[in-house]
């Protein structure tokens, strides 16, 4: 960033911060909205309220009597009189950028103060000759803390200027289908808007740019889905013996769901080629048991299995399930996170190297260079979102032909799934286990907190668990963290010790103190920042507060909403929203009330998600895209990644001229690790 003449560090860590690290991204950094500042009347003409340039001679300089009224300068033209206005202006610098009896093009919004025509803080001043480089359309940004349009816009100018004709990576025929203009000619359509209408997301420009980045991702995808199925799987097949002895320790039956999905995956195991399957269900639908089962058919076959959690309260919870029933079944399992003693690390590592060990669950502490297993045939990544798509494909490139289970709680939307895993297989279970009540949800205004304490009471006087999770601050750990803090000191007054705390911040030893209490009644009201969301598992659990539920994702609120109602009570979830909700906020809030089908839910996020309002998407952990929406672009999508299939099918090593312009798309978007296993393949 700082490569661009002014900008300097403070306004390059600022323009990475909103657009990203490479020049390229501020040329991706489209406009929101535009300035016309072509209207120049004269004065007795100008429309309150609007933006104009206008022609002024320069009358006299006004200055405050007190520094805490503004400083003003008269200006006129033949048709009347304006006052330019300034607050904690600077004298010197007014009066050289406006010299009485000189005339200067003014351009900014005009107002009327009783009588009298004002303008304040004008955009731009300068001298008559410039007035032509002002008239025009500009564009405007997102901008961040800190940023001005005015060195932004530059910026931005600069990095379209250095932008260089690239070779064409689009097919000819297609792109002339559409329409297309080429990349470089797209950006800086897209950035000189004429009108409202060419700042829409199907010009197209705005198609074409949007289709480059599907493109980068389909095409990433299917390459290291390409070299994925290159190589060669082996066929793992068990006898039965140790998944009969766990199921018959279960409590319960498995659903149907649990039963074919199993079957699917147990197929896959068997089969000559390498394993790469999703198995997706909703919060609290049981994939723990059905990744263990999966991984004792390794344990049968005589090999071993791994079960990756994204966090360690959530590998210690999966531990805790699986435990008890492979110790049922005769198999060893072992826990192996970064927290572990170096004694005891020693020990599972031997353990895991002499294939003692057969099953393993851990956090990514397990794909440390040191771990060794004697033969890894199944690695089961419970990603609850938190994986990136690199990390979770190019997994399958770790091992020896390791078959790879993805498990996601998310219930992606067909379209969302594409552009995070390509074309993968899926199973699902549809069906959540039985006897799980519906969860009474209602939405109300955070004014009525007393009364949701006063129901909290309630609830508490029985032996009920309750979650309260604080606002979602972006950005701002601590700030979350302060928020947190401040509604557990103002519960423990009502509560005391009764009322625990668990923020992301926290100590492993201390969450898991914290959560053990909560589970075990210690304590029964549980205030927490949202690292509750990840799969924490407490049945008695049968009240959710989520305040300022208007600043979660739908995603993340059925999450969160899926940690109560595991019991055999009801359930009762309470979005606390701030007042007044804004249509969309209303609608998204009322589907919570309406379902607790998750698939249902995530459909009607995407729908309802404008361009722009990119929250949900950020924190499902789904790839983010700048130039794509998908909720306008998805016919895009679906072109894409035909495309993409069809260039892995004729130039996989993407060495014909179109194929080396498809590299630089890659590059562009940075999906280099894709490349490599072009490399590598
Ligand atoms: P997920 O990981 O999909 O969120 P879990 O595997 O944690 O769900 O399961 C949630 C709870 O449901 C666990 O307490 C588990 O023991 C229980 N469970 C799983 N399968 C069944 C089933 N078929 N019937 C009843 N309870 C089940
Ligand atoms: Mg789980």
């Amino acid at each position: 960033m700082t490569a661009l003449p002014g900008v300097g560090p403070r306004f390059g860590k600022l323009m990475e911060k909103l657009a990203g690290d490479k020049v390229v991204a501020l040329c991706w950094h489209l406009p929101t909205g535009l300035i016309d500042r072509r209207l120049a009347p004269k004065l007795a003409d100008a429309p309150e309220g609007a933006i104009v340039t206008l022609t002024l001679l320069v009358d006299g300089h006004v200055k405050p009597g007190s520094p805490r009224q503004p400083y003003k300068v008269r200006c006129r033209d033949e048709t009347g009189f304006i006052h330019l206005v300034f607050f904690n202006a600077r004298p010197d610098y007014l009066q050289k950028a406006l010299p009485v009896g000189e005339v200067r093009a003014v351009s900014g919004r005009v107002e009327r103060y009783g009588a009298e025509l004002q303008m304040t803080h004008p955009d731009y001043i300068v001298p008559l000759a410039e007035l032509e480089t002002l008239q025009k359309v500009e564009p405007v940004y997102r901008l961040t803390a800190g940023l001005t349009p005015k060195v932004l816009g530059k910026a931005i100018r600069e990095a379209l200027a250095r932008a260089p004709e690239l070779p064409e990576w689009q097919d000819a025929a297609y792109a002339k289908r559409q329409g297309w203009p080429a990349w470089r000619a797209a950006l800086l359509a897209a950035h000189q808007p004429e009108g409202e209408r060419d700042l829409a997301l199907d010009t197209p420009a705005r198609q074409r740019l949007a289709f480059d980045e599907l493109l980068a991702n389909q095409l990433a995808l299917a390459l290291v889905r390409a070299r994925q199925r290159r190589q060669a799987g082996r066929r793992i097949v068990g006898s039965g013996r140790l998944q009969a002895k766990a199921i018959a320790a279960l409590p319960f039956a498995l659903t149907p769901s649990q039963t074919r999905s199993l079957a699917e995956i147990q197929a896959d195991m068997a089969s000559e080629t390498r394993m790469l399957r999703l198995l997706q269900g909703d919060v609290g639908s049981g994939k723990t048991v059905v990744a263990l089962l999966a991984m004792l058919t390794a344990a049968e076959a005589g090999c071993q299995a791994a079960l990756l959690a994204p966090t360690e309260i959530l590998a210690r919870q999966h531990f805790a399930t699986i435990e008890p029933l492979a110790k049922a079944a005769g198999a060893r399992v072992a826990l192996l996170t970064g927290a572990d003693k170096a004694g005891a690390r020693t020990a599972i590592l031997a353990g895991l190297e002499s294939g003692e060990i057969a099953l393993v669950v851990g956090t990514h502490a397990l794909f440390q260079e040191d771990v060794a297993f004697r033969d890894l045939a199944l690695a089961v990544v419970d990603e609850q979102h938190r994986f990136g798509v690199h990390q979770r494909l190019l997994l399958a490139a770790k091992g020896q032909a390791t078959d790879v289970l993805v498990m996601t709680a998310t219930p992606i939307p067909r379209t969302l799934m594409l552009t995070a895993y390509g074309d993968l297989d899926a199973s699902r279970l549809l069906e959540k286990p039985a006897g799980r009540k519906p969860i009474d949800t209602r939405a109300l205004p955070l004014e009525r907190l007393d009364e949701v304490v006063i129901a909290v009471e309630r609830a508490v006087r029985g032996s009920a668990r309750v979650y309260w999770v604080c606002p979602l601050v972006e950005e701002s750990e601590a700030v979350d963290l302060a928020a947190a803090s401040e509604r557990h000191a103002h519960l423990r007054q009502r509560f005391g010790d009764r009322v625990g705390l668990v923020h992301g911040r926290m100590k492993t030893a201390e969450k898991d103190a914290v959560m053990a209490d909560f589970a075990a009644g210690r304590t029964q009201i549980l205030v927490a920042t949202t690292v509750i969301e990840v799969g924490v598992d407490v049945p008695a659990a049968t009240v959710m507060v989520i305040e300022h539920a208007e600043r979660f994702g739908l995603a993340q609120l059925h999450q969160l909403r899926g940690r109560v109602g595991r019991g055999k009570q009801r359930s009762t979830c309470l979005l606390l929203y701030q007042a007044p909700l804004g249509e969309t906020a209303k609608a998204r809030l009322n589907i919570l009330r309406e379902t607790e089908d998750g698939f249902r839910i995530a459909e009607e996020d995407l729908r309802l998600r404008g361009a722009g309002e990119l929250l949900g998407t950020r924190q499902s952990g789904m790839p983010e895209f700048r130039l794509a929406d998908l909720a306008v672009h998805g016919e895009l999508l679906a072109a894409a990644r035909d495309d993409a299939r069809l260039v892995v099918q004729r130039d996989p090593e993407l060495a014909t001229p179109r194929g080396g312009a498809l590299r630089t798309l890659l590059y562009l978007f940075e999906q280099d690790a894709a490349i490599k296993t072009l490399r590598s393949g």
